[in-house]
């Protein structure tokens, strides 16, 4: 079945209006010129001000941007939190230079207001002891979480609500949702997912890249045939609480167990369509469109690999690493100074000799598929931002602008668009939360 798609061609209609529609004052700002850009030029004092990303998409589509209420469902920057040597998340850095994709600099350049910051653990062996240590791992992400909100207390904000994230993005900071990405951690001691509950997070994915004690993975062999027992008690004690279902990364017919199974509407956070390409990490249409009858939502990815055929890198790169990882085999052992011409090096070689990728028009193609089959109400934005998410003219969260233009062109009216960043999420966030209150 088709969903109405609800839309008004913009043919016609002024963007000024759409501006005064929108109901934000978009923020006018000029990047410090100490900060390197990559996507905003520079301005001498004499030129009007620009909104941030004007040159990506032009002055009026960055102001109507600037004014949307943004939120990405996947954000792995806690990964970086923990572990990444001078990764501050209140300074700009640069993707070829340190690999990372999200800060704050570069959020306020992409109009990005938050989203949900994962707490991910990777998968070891499914027994006690494995399941406790990991448990630790996870139990740290979330607590890298809470320590960068409450040493940045004008900057960002915890929400556990919609009703949060709406008052936090009004306040002017930063909404910081947390979700679990592959609950593994969590063992088979279900009273865990309260701990979690207890520390903020509001949504769970049973599962990552390989089977565990939940469910099948998309990336696996049937080992459950979708849910196992417990990955069914794991929906229903989701649902107690009030945290929303991930099914990304989960098999199909977990994916429909989970759809089947949850009282409250299911998300992707971070997947893509299987009509556009054929990967499977992305989902059919026919369980799209089951997830959509129940009201859940798809979060568009972009890992490339997942969008496009990415070819091998090419012989010149693969020289140019092995060379860069024979000259320095330890960055993390390096002096400040030499670590530094380190990256600097690794920035010119990521320049010289880029990594094959998608581009932003799958991510596109991907995301109006998504759209002309489930109409503006099931789709959103989760792009696996540093955590191997970002394509070629896509490559960090300062680009988001251009998806905001290409809704525009493609006839999305501006409520569609506020949805399609933040309202559809929202409201299963909120759904989620008043059947628990409900109970
Ligand atoms: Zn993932």
């Amino acid at each position: 079945m088709r969903f109405s798609k609800g839309t008004r061609p913009l043919a016609g209609v002024a963007l000024a209006s759409l501006l005064a529609a929108c109901g934000h004052a978009p923020p006018m700002q000029t990047p410090a010129a100490s900060t390197p850009n990559e996507t905003a030029s520079l301005q001498s004092a004499d030129q009007p001000q620009q909104p941030l990303g004007a040159d990506l998409v032009g002055a009026e589509v960055a102001a109507l941007h600037q004014g949307f209420f943004t939120l990405d469902t996947h954000l792995d920057t806690p990964a970086f939190l923990v572990s990444l040597r001078g990764y501050d998340v209140m300074k700009r850095h640069r993707f070829f230079r340190e690999g990372t994709q999200v800060d704050v600099p570069r959020m306020n350049e992409g109009g990005l207001d938050g989203g949900f910051w994962v707490i991910f653990t990777p998968q070891g062996a499914l027994n006690e002891a494995s399941y406790q240590s990991v448990r630790d791992v996870a139990l740290q992400r979330s607590l890298a979480i809470h320590k960068m909100v409450a040493a940045n207390p004008e900057t960002f904000e915890l929400a556990t609500t919609a009703e949060d994230a709406i008052r936090i993005n009004d306040a002017g900071k930063k909404v910081v949702f947390q979700s679990i990405e592959n609950s593994y951690p969590i063992g088979e001691d279900l009273s865990l997912i309260e701990t979690f509950y207890k520390l903020g997070v509001r949504m769970i994915g049973p599962v990552h890249s390989r089977n565990n004690q939940f469910a099948d993975s998309s990336t696996d062999e049937p080992q459950w045939n979708g849910l196992s027992p417990l990955g069914k008690e794991l929906v229903a004690e989701a649902n107690r609480l009030g945290m929303v279902v991930d099914g990304s990364h989960a098999s199909d017919a977990a994916l429909e167990d989970m759809i089947e199974l949850s009282a409250t509407p299911v998300i992707l956070s971070h997947s893509g369509t299987n009509a556009i390409y054929d990967h499977p990490r992305n989902v059919p249409d026919e369980l799209l469109v089951k997830l959509a009858e129940k009201g859940g939502v798809i979060q568009m990815n972009a890992l490339g690999r997942y969008l496009a055929d990415v070819s091998d890198p090419s012989p010149e790169r693969v020289a140019a690493l092995q060379a860069l990882t024979g000259k320095w085999p330890d960055p993390n052992a390096l002096s400040e100074a030499d670590y530094q011409t380190y990256l600097d090096e690794r920035e010119t070689l990521n320049r010289n000799f880029p990594p094959p990728n998608a581009t932003f028009e799958d991510v596109m193609e991907q995301t109006l598929h998504a759209l002309e089959l489930l109409g503006p109400d099931h789709v959103g934005m989760g792009s696996d931002w540093d955590g191997g998410g970002g394509v070629i003219g896509f490559q960090d969260i300062s680009y988001l602008p251009k998806v905001t233009a290409s809704l525009l062109e493609a006839g999305y009216s501006a409520e569609d668009i506020e949805k399609i960043w933040s309202g559809n999420l929202l409201r299963v966030v909120k759904a989620a939360a008043d059947h628990a209150a409900a109970q």
